[in-house]
Parts: structure tokens; sequence; C-alpha cells
């Protein structure tokens, strides 16, 4: 076979190459059981995550979006209620709200984290419980890129309106705020396990993280059919939502891998991109690297860069991408714009001009610990370049 030698944007296969003989070993063990799916790897993944997390109950399920459904059924969320969602974010934060009957309110961001403004969210809070007949009940957030949102102000918002916080932190899983790890910020916290995320998987997964005992009892249930005490009594109208026992055993082999150096690894990638990006004059261009505010770490789900208004970011894409370098658009369009909203969410007065503005010129380079020194190099000197040449124009 020909080994492939164009960049990828994350490359997962180097980390497979990375990890075989563990990977290989967890799955043979798998398929020698005879069991697939719960089991005892499914346990001991979820007491890992929960102690890497640092809160009591993980549990497990079959994908991020429908870790975040059982979150809202778990809190009898539905008609008639309110949920705050940041605008910028990948569909599935506000799908779920639709999902359960409840009426997601998009919240504008904040332009240098990406992530949901605190006094934006205010403005939203007021709105809603002066404009409108639903009931305020829920604040998502999600840990856009990696980087946990502000959670010291949305806390406190949360305290004073009685809302309950729901943390997507899907990609914000291994980020952390002053050694507070992600996906232990909210009432009700979730991750995503599909395999781009920076812990993923080899197919679909995901996880639900609480202290609260009763939460994880109910959610455990919802995830399995709703069911009792036993498994053909069904107490409640569920789904089913499981993590394969052999997605649990590769994902005991790839947490410890990103516990012990991916995580330092990634790290390490992002601030070799801050310095390139300064070094080939790439700021002077207007071009703005992300931040991390101080106390904050950064997962770096991915890296994110802000282009400078009016440059032409397809014809950018496509020059890279002729260089051999892949580069990606989270996210082109805000939630308030997806059609499936509709004429069933609510935007604030305010708007969200940021989130629109981000659209349209966020671009995402390759980024994961497995990239090197001089890959990093090679992405911004053809950016420089590509710029350079499209300044002439
Ligand atoms: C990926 C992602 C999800 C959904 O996760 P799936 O496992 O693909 O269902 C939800 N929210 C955010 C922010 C994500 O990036």
């Amino acid at each position: 076979m020909k080994r492939e030698n164009r960049m990828q944007f994350r490359d997962l296969k180097a980390q497979y190459q990375h990890l075989k003989p563990e990977i290989d070993d967890a799955i043979e063990r798998v398929m020698m059981s005879g069991s697939y799916i719960g089991g005892a790897d499914v346990e001991e993944l979820e007491e890992a995550l929960a102690d890497f997390v640092g809160v009591k109950h993980c549990v497990t399920c079959g994908n991020g979006t429908d870790a975040l459904q059982l979150a809202l059924m778990a809190w009898g969320i539905g008609p008639g209620d309110a949920v705050f969602v940041p605008d910028f974010t990948f569909f599935s934060s506000g799908e779920i709200v639709s999902t359960v009957g409840a009426t997601p309110v998009f919240v504008d961001v904040d332009e240098s984290t990406f992530n949901i403004d605190p006094a934006k969210l205010e403005n939203a809070i007021s709105y809603v419980e002066t404009h409108s007949v639903l009931c305020p009940r829920v604040i998502v957030t999600v840990d856009l890129f990696g980087l946990p949102a502000a959670y010291d102000s949305i806390s406190a918002i949360c305290e004073a309106h009685d809302l309950l916080l729901l943390e997507d932190g899907a990609q914000g899983l291994g980020g952390s705020i002053k050694e507070q790890r992600a996906c232990s910020f909210g009432d009700i916290s979730t991750t995503s396990f599909f395999p781009a995320k920076p812990l993923g998987g080899y197919g679909d997964g995901g996880a639900v993280f609480t202290d609260d005992e009763c939460a994880a009892k109910l959610i455990r249930s919802f995830a399995v059919h709703g069911k009792g005490l036993q498994k053909y009594d069904n107490v409640r109208i569920g789904m089913n939502s499981r993590l394969d026992s052999i997605q649990a055993a590769m994902l005991r082999v790839k947490l410890r891998a990103f516990e012990e150096y991916e995580l330092q690894a990634a790290s390490d990638v992002a601030s070799w991109y801050c310095t390139q990006l300064d070094a080939c004059g790439l700021e002077d261009e207007g071009i703005v690297a992300p931040i991390v505010p101080p106390g904050f770490v950064s997962s770096w789900a991915q890296f994110t860069l802000k282009l400078p208004a009016g440059l032409p970011r397809e014809a950018l894409r496509e020059e890279m991408a002729a260089a051999g370098i892949p580069t990606m658009v989270y996210y082109p369009k805000p939630m308030h714009d997806q059609v499936a909203f509709r004429d069933r969410c609510v935007i604030p007065p305010d708007g969200c001009v940021v989130a629109s503005r981000l659209c349209d010129r966020v671009l995402s380079l390759p980024m994961g610990p497995y990239m090197n020194e001089a890959e990093v190099i090679n992405v911004c000197e053809n950016l420089r370049s590509v710029i350079k040449r499209q300044g002439m124009k």
C-alpha cells in the first residue's frame, strides 16, 4: 500500500499507528469475550472518565447529541420552556432543544473567545422574561474549539435567574479553568467521542457527566428505553443510546494517551502556531490567532483563526488545498440562520452580529497532537505566500 503524504486536517491514522498494539489487543479482547454492548469495559471507562473530569457520575451513550438530549429529558424540559444556546456552534447544541419540544433562544458570542457572551446572555434572559410566554429553564454553554466558556460569570447568571446549566463539552474535554476540568462545570455536562473530537473513538459515542445522583439514574434509564428496575420493565419513554463495548475498550486506551501526552502535545502545536504566525508577519496582515484567557487551558479541538475583513476565504482555501494543506470552516452559518430553526427559535432584539461576522471570517488550520513543528511551519509559510499573492490581485 502506498503511504499518503498529503497533510491530514486531523491525523487519526498517525494516532492509530502510535497506539496500534494496545488498540488491537483491546479489539481482540472484546471480540473474544462474546459480549459486545455494555459490560466491564464500559463500566471501567465511565469510572476513568468521571475520575479524569472530577465528577461523581459518568454515563456513556450513543453520541454527543444523544448525551445533550438525555440531559434535557432528565430535567423534563419540553414545550413552553426556553433554552439559551450560543449562536455560533455545531447544530446539535440547538437541535436537541427543538427535539424535546422546547424553544432555543440564540445568544451572541464573544468576538475574542468565540464563546457565549455573558452580557448578551443577561439581555436575552431579561428579554424572554419580559417579552415572551416562555419559561426560561436552561443555559447551554459550548466549550467551542476546546476553550471552556466563561463559567465564573455564567454560573452567577444561572444562580441569579434560577436556571440549569448544561455544558456542551463535545469539544471541551481536556480543557480546564484554574485546574477545574471541562465537563464538570454544568449541573449536567456532556461530551462526544466522534473520531475527530479531542478524545475520539473509532465510531460514534458520547457521555454525560454530573454530580447529581438522581439525574445520573434517570439518564441511565432514559438511555435504555426508560427501563425500570429490570430490563423488561419500562417505566418511561426513553431512547436506545448505548456505547459499544469495543468503543469503550478502545477509548480506555485512548484516554490514557490523552491524559499522558496528547493534551500537552496539542498545546505545543498551538504554541508553535502562535510563534510562527507572528514570525511570518501574518498578525501584521490582520490575521488574529485564537486567544486563551489567563487561567484557562484549551483542549485545542480546533485551531481557528480570524481572517481580516474582505479577504476572499474560499479562494484562499483553494490555494492552500493546492499546496496540499487542508483547511476547514467551523462554522459557515450562525444557528439563527439555519432553515430548520425558522419560526421555531427566539432571536433577542440586539441580534447576533458577532456570530454572523465570525461565520464569514473564521478559518481552522490542521491541528492535532501528532503534528510536528515542521508541519506547522509549512502551514504558516504557505498561508503567508497565499495571502501575499492575494494582496497583489
Ligand atoms: C460534535 C458536537 C456535538 C455532537 O456530537 P455527536 O457525537 O456528533 O453527536 C455537539 N456539540 C458540539 C459543540 C459538537 O462539536
